[in-house]
């Protein structure tokens, strides 16, 4: 214990003091995004992410996204645990073949109107990885895709204005008042027969 005082009276304090020239603040794209989010959606979109076999970068990029700077529960976007509860599934990776099927379980279990992005290289082209013994390659091969977002990985903003792109089409929104009066399910073209 003697040797821990000694060694912080002798370090003293090595954390930055935070001056204004530090403080990062949403540039004006960022907030732009966000009102029109705010507008188009009307309410809450749930997201339900599946790691498809990613490297994981791309995780770190959702990661990001999920953190106060860009405030996404703020505009109503969240991220849920059962697919039971989501609008849109975000699919990162190349599709490998021990993930497929509960890839594809993760769909079926998702309520109608649903929407689906590839997020990353990989989900959009197979990436590095194209198809090979243990990967499917491209999402689109596998399960109606609405929208693809490259990039490896694809920076948080970029996401974000994915996201803002697909809902800037009312038709395409899942909760755009159009689709909540219309009781009729929204039918997705057959997916791709297992493996
Ligand atoms: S797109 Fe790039 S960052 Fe994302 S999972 Fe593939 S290799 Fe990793």
């Amino acid at each position: 214990m003697w040797k821990i005082l000694k060694q912080i009276t002798q370090t003293g304090i090595v954390s930055e003091t935070v001056t204004p020239d530090k403080i990062i603040t949403p540039s004006p794209e960022h907030d732009q995004i966000q009102q029109e989010l705010l507008q188009l959606l009307g309410r809450a979109l749930c997201i339900r992410a599946v790691d498809a076999g990613s490297c994981n970068a791309c995780e770190l990029e959702l990661h990001a996204l999920n953190n106060p700077y860009y405030n996404l529960e703020g505009m109503g976007i969240k991220f849920v645990a059962s697919p039971r509860h989501a609008d849109l599934l975000l699919v990162t990776g190349p599709i490998c073949h021990n993930m497929r099927e509960a890839l594809l379980s993760a769909y079926d279990a998702m309520p109608h109107p649903k929407l689906v992005i590839a997020l990353g290289e990989c989900a959009c082209t197979g990436g590095i990885f194209k198809e090979n013994y243990a990967t499917g390659g491209a999402l689109e091969k596998h399960l109606p895709v609405d929208l693809s977002i490259p990039g490896c990985p694809p920076a948080p903003i970029t996401i974000l204005r994915g996201i803002r792109s697909l809902f800037a089409t009312s038709a395409a929104a899942p909760h755009h008042p159009a689709q909540a009066q219309s009781p009729t399910p929204t039918k997705s073209p057959p997916r791709a027969p297992s493996k």
